[in-house]
């Protein structure tokens, strides 16, 4: 089990895997940092870069903690 902050804030969530983890944030995500979703809005190709990078970047800092 590993306990991460969120990427945007210091809010805690704890999982298993990194894909759990994911999710366990998810509604987190929508509630806190909804701004920063609709920021990010762009083509679905920009936000598929946009997702796969902050899945990129989490997934290290998961494994590394
Ligand atoms: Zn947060």
């Amino acid at each position: 089990m590993k306990t991460l902050t969120c990427d945007l804030c210091d809010h805690e969530a704890s999982a298993q895997t990194f894909e759990e983890w994911m999710q366990a944030l998810k509604p987190h995500y929508g509630q806190a940092h909804a701004d920063v979703m609709a920021s990010k809005k762009g083509t679905p190709e920009e936000m598929r870069a946009e997702m796969t990078k902050w899945i990129e970047e989490n997934k290290a800092r998961f494994d590394a903690a």
